[in-house]
């Protein structure tokens, strides 16, 4: 498993030199990994993978679970434990829904 770069990435440009392996690379403005070359930073002197540990963001570069449902969920977490006002997100999300759905039926039956 490698590593990959997320939409988190703020192109600071310090995980390419510390990378032990030459793996990141930036193409056309992204940053992007060679799963290939990446170890993990398992056969280096570096007991961490050294992109994570000096990525300024929180989850710009995160491992590459192999799992497709693992892979999901730990992208759904990332993304929910930004989230402000989690307790009460799906309501809020339902009720803005249902009320946009209310207003365009409300609005077909206007038409009819
Ligand atoms: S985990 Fe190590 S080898 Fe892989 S991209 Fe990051 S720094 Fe390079
Ligand atoms: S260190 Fe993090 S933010 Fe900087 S280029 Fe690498 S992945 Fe992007």
């Amino acid at each position: 498993m490698a590593y990959t770069i997320t939409g988190q990435c703020i192109s600071c440009n310090l995980c390419v030199s510390v990378c032990p392996n030459g793996a990141i690379q930036e193409v056309e403005g992204r940053h992007i990994i060679d799963s290939e070359r990446c170890t993990n930073c398992a056969d280096s002197i570096y007991t961490v993978p050294q992109c994570k540990a000096v990525c300024p963001t929180a989850n710009g570069c995160v491992e590459q679970l192999s799992d497709y449902w693992e892979n999901w969920f730990a992208t759904y977490n990332r993304v929910m434990a930004k989230l402000t006002n989690k307790q009460d997100y799906w309501e809020r999300w339902y009720n803005t829904y249902s009320q946009k759905l209310s207003e365009q039926l409300k609005k077909q039956q206007v038409v009819a």
